[in-house]
């Protein structure tokens, strides 16, 4: 059988003291109305990366709701992880040349259909999450289920050949859902195709709100002084997320800022073996200068310190080239703190208004915004305050889970 990943129950009626009572009392009345229906979400790992994060405040936020969801992992040996990372990489418009071997689309198929014999099925919808394990609906022989394929990453740019081979897949779902319109591939052919934003849970370890100075003593704590300027960037160690390009910002900013003090903060994902060997060679820049900080979910920086890094920093960074969403870029927002941040994917939805001047496209660029930020306190405050504001409208847990659960209802009266 996969893995069932334990995550409990959160009360969504917290969530009336921040957002109010209308989209709340929506919620209710679609649980209302899908009451009785079993609800199952599937992705490739229960820890790190964007999806494990989002998964583990949604679930235990719908099972509230009475409805009843679960969260199954599949299973993977690193050659298949290997496969599947250079398959999601091919479809953000990287490289597509190992996705196109035999060799690999065979162990792709072999572990999907060894996860199709595992997987319980006895749910009204299974909601699949990225390409890992996308063929599941292909090789299943459940005829109930209502299917839907959950896309997290930019694929509004594909490589052919990666889409080529995962595209028959997706069209044997009875919906898929894209983070934005620009997301879906042309022609794509699929019953229901919706787009909706991820969120991020306000209440979580990961933002919950804590005071700024308890969070400063957690960063110093850990070897950051907390007399002089801290920008940060939080992300996997992936090359789309360009850490070694906030490495030469955080040069170049320094060049005008000498105090100036940089934290990486990365975790390794379950289902990303890349990480591994960019994490080695950024531990090799970075001890290259004391004020240069590397951190990681392997040391106990989990969550609630990821959360006081995010509270306690000046800026925060997200270098991005390629970004499906970016939860980090919200989660930084939310706390108040203003975000640099590539102007790629997702990124640029949740920086509207004015926090859109701080969207860059070169190191310069980025290095020159930082600078002006550090400067200029009090104006990046006020783009930290519209910058939650906008969080708070748009980005937050129940918005997505009434977008979600309107899509099983529909899907399933189809
Ligand atoms: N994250 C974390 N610890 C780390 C690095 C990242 O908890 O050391 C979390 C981060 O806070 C965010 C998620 O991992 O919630 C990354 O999601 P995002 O959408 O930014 O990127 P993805 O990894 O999905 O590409």
């Amino acid at each position: 059988m996969l893995n069932k990943v334990s995550v409990g129950v959160r009360d969504l009626q917290k969530y009336r003291l921040v957002l109010g009572n209308e989209l709340i009392d929506e919620i209710e009345k679609l649980a209302d109305e899908l009451k009785g229906i079993r609800l199952c979400h599937v992705n490739a790992t229960s820890f790190g990366g964007g999806v494990a994060e989002l998964l583990s405040s949604y679930v235990p936020l719908v099972r509230s709701l009475g409805l009843t969801i679960d969260w199954q992992v599949i299973h993977g040996d690193r050659r298949f992880f290997t496969v599947t990372k250079s398959l999601h990489n091919a479809l953000q418009g990287g490289d597509g040349s190992l996705i196109q071997r035999e060799q690999a689309q065979g162990q792709y198929k072999t572990q999907n259909q060894m996860n199709a014999r595992e997987i319980d099925y006895n749910y009204d919808v299974l909601i699949v999450n990225d390409p890992q394990p996308a063929a599941l609906r292909h090789f299943s022989d459940d005829t109930v289920a209502k299917w839907i394929w959950r896309c997290h990453i930019d694929t509004s740019e594909p490589d052919e050949g990666a889409w080529a081979f995962l595209s028959p897949y997706i069209e044997q779902y009875d919906a898929a859902v894209f983070t934005m319109d620009k997301f879906i591939p042309p022609g794509l052919g699929v019953p229901h195709i919706a787009t909706m934003a991820p969120a991020i849970d306000a209440f979580s370890a990961k933002n919950m709100s804590l005071p700024r100075s308890l969070c400063r003593e957690m960063t110093d704590n850990l070897g950051i002084d907390r007399e002089r300027p801290l920008i940060l960037q939080v992300s996997r160690f992936d090359p789309w997320k360009d850490p070694f390009g906030v490495i030469r910002i955080y040069q170049l900013a320094r060049e005008k800022l000498p105090g100036l003090q940089l934290a990486l903060v990365g975790s390794l994902a379950g289902d990303d073996p890349e990480g591994w060997g960019i994490y080695a060679a950024i531990h090799t820049e970075a001890d290259k200068d004391d004020d240069i900080h590397v951190f990681t979910n392997l040391t106990g920086v989990g969550s609630m310190q990821v959360n006081a890094f995010q509270t306690a920093c000046d800026v925060a960074i997200q270098k991005s080239i390629r970004e499906g969403f970016g939860l980090v870029v919200s989660e930084a927002l939310w706390k108040g703190i203003p975000v640099v941040a590539g102007n790629a994917g997702g990124i640029p939805m949740q920086m509207t208004g004015n926090l859109s001047d701080y969207l860059v496209d070169s190191i310069e660029e980025c290095a020159e915004r930082v600078v002006y930020l550090l400067q200029n306190r009090e104006l990046a405050l006020e783009l930290g305050k519209q910058g939650k504001e906008n969080t708070k409208r748009n980005f937050l847990m129940p918005r997505l889970i009434r977008d979600e659960l309107s899509l099983v209802k529909r899907v399933l009266e189809a």
